[in-house]
């Protein structure tokens, strides 16, 4: 009887155990997380309506009172300025005056279709054009010389699967900086077919200039001697000798308002519900371009309306069962214009500095093969906290297991994609920060990334990935350590 009865407890007490261990491993309100709302809202946010959500444009305002909204409907508190669901930044924009002229001789180059130049910033030209061949960059005779050259694939040592977009900037890092170097005033390249191949996109992003938020480096520019790319149709005006150059590039300064959007699910706790773990996506896109083809929207559905979504998903089992810190979900503006939303937000946040736990942002999260993802920030350099790492590949196990990636975050992957999204102004100010992707595909930032390419199955799983290791932060007793000399490489 005795032993019987101990035996009887003994089994309670390990299934207890177990229970208790399947609570730790599921939080409470994983299944508000479900695949058709995230099919629906994704549907609406990457939807034509919205044009591309481009930062500093009615558009992105439109989204910004769209996602306002929606935390209304979650159940949200604002923790934006002033008790609203905003913090409005400003964002200078420099872009290249229309008033600007290129021409040869005789002949005028209007910018853009006959002439590209990708680069901002004023410059003012009058020189003797001489024209060389692209092995021939080391001749004596280069010094206050407009240079121009044919370009070639040749010697770049070209990835196969490089997108066309990419190719201009690499001939240009490859010839023009030495030629610079040795006294050229200007170098103009003539296109070849590869260059063509991305003119017109390159044209559609060097016209609308560069951003940067206001009083930083780049808000205001400099001169610099002109790199600029003609067609193969200009290679008789380069060619006749005793041509000048002429170019007078001016810019233009302007502001435009940008805006974060932020809302809170307070915790449970009384202490710790002073302290936030912080969920992290960006709102814009690229807008409408002027591209050939039959679709202009770069709609954005990956990116990054997938976090968008995922994050709305989030708040709703946060907002069903509170953890004992509180949720910070913030969506980012003008992270396509250099990450502009999260620089301001990690100089200016609405709560304590100190109260941020650590950030947990998301960029590109429903494409690719379905088991496949990637936790950027995990191994060093990029690594700024060995715990949050932890609770993020324990959450990892005990969720989807995904495969992870380890390639994209490593210091030497020719893509940097560690630098390229919301959670590094917040690694830099000290904030432990992990980035959730699914990595980049071909349709990234074309109009091809589009709601119906999008596994929404997956942007579930990783919603789900993120709640978990959300869910581990808010509840512990200890927040993660910052590891220490994290040091990046840029
Ligand atoms: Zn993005």
């Amino acid at each position: 009887m005795k032993y019987q009865l101990f035996l009887l407890l003994t089994l309670t007490l390990i299934s207890c155990a177990h229970a208790q261990t399947a609570t730790a491993q599921t939080p409470p309100a994983l299944s508000s997380i479900r695949q058709q709302d995230i099919k629906t809202d994704i549907f609406d946010m990457a939807g034509d309506h919205f044009r591309g959500r481009e930062a500093g444009t009615l558009d992105e305002m439109k989204i910004a009172v769209w996602l306002a909204e929606k935390a209304r409907a979650i159940g949200l508190r604002p923790g934006g300025d002033d008790g609203t669901y905003f913090q409005f930044f400003s964002m200078v924009r420099n872009r290249i005056s229309a008033a600007s002229t290129i021409s040869i001789g005789n002949h005028t180059f209007p910018l853009w279709t006959e002439a590209l130049l990708p680069q901002t910033a004023p410059a003012t030209v009058d020189a003797p054009i001489l024209f060389i061949d692209r092995t021939d960059t080391n001749r004596t005779d280069i010094k206050g010389k407009v240079v121009a050259l044919v370009a070639s694939p040749e010697g770049l040592n070209l990835q196969v699967s490089l997108p066309p977009r990419r190719y201009m900037g690499l001939v240009a890092r490859r010839y023009a900086t030495g030629l610079l170097n040795k006294g050229a005033v200007a170098v103009i390249f003539i296109a070849d077919p590869l260059a063509e191949a991305g003119w017109a996109l390159n044209a559609s992003y060097a016209d609308h200039g560069t951003y940067a938020n206001d009083g930083d480096p780049g808000s205001t520019l400099t001169e610099r001697a002109p790199v600029l790319w003609l067609h193969e149709s200009a290679l008789p005006f380069v060619k006749t000798p005793s041509q000048n150059l002429k170019a007078n590039i001016s810019i233009e300064h302007f502001l435009y308002p940008s805006v974060n959007v932020i809302g809170i699910q307070d915790g449970t706790d009384p202490t710790l519900k002073k302290e936030y773990v912080v969920f992290s996506g960006h709102l814009d896109h690229d807008g409408v371009r002027n591209i050939p083809g039959p679709d202009s929207i770069f709609n954005g559905a990956d990116d990054n309306a997938s976090v968008n979504v995922a994050l709305m998903a989030i708040a709703r089992a946060f907002h069903k069962q509170p953890g004992r810190r509180s949720a910070l979900f913030i969506w980012h503006g003008a992270e396509e214009r250099g990450l502009l939303g999260s620089r301001w937000y990690a100089i200016h946040p609405t709560v304590p500095a100190s109260s941020l736990v650590a950030v947990l942002n998301g960029d590109m999260i429903g494409r690719n093969s379905p088991d496949s993802a990637a936790l950027l920030g995990s191994i060093p350099p990029h690594r700024n906290s060995s715990e949050l790492v932890a609770m993020g590949l324990a959450a990892n196990q005990e969720g989807p297991k995904f495969l992870l990636d380890t390639n994209y975050d490593k210091a030497s992957h020719v893509e940097g994609w560690y630098f390229r999204s919301d959670h590094l102004p917040y690694a830099r100010a000290g904030i432990p920060a992990l980035f959730f992707t699914s990595l980049l595909h071909p349709d990234y930032h074309t109009p091809r990334d589009e709601p119906s390419r999008i596994d929404t199955e997956k942007i579930t799983r990783i919603a789900q990935w993120m709640y978990r290791t959300g869910w581990k932060l808010a509840m512990s007793d200890k927040r993660p350590a910052l590891d220490p000399n994290f040091k990046l490489e840029r």
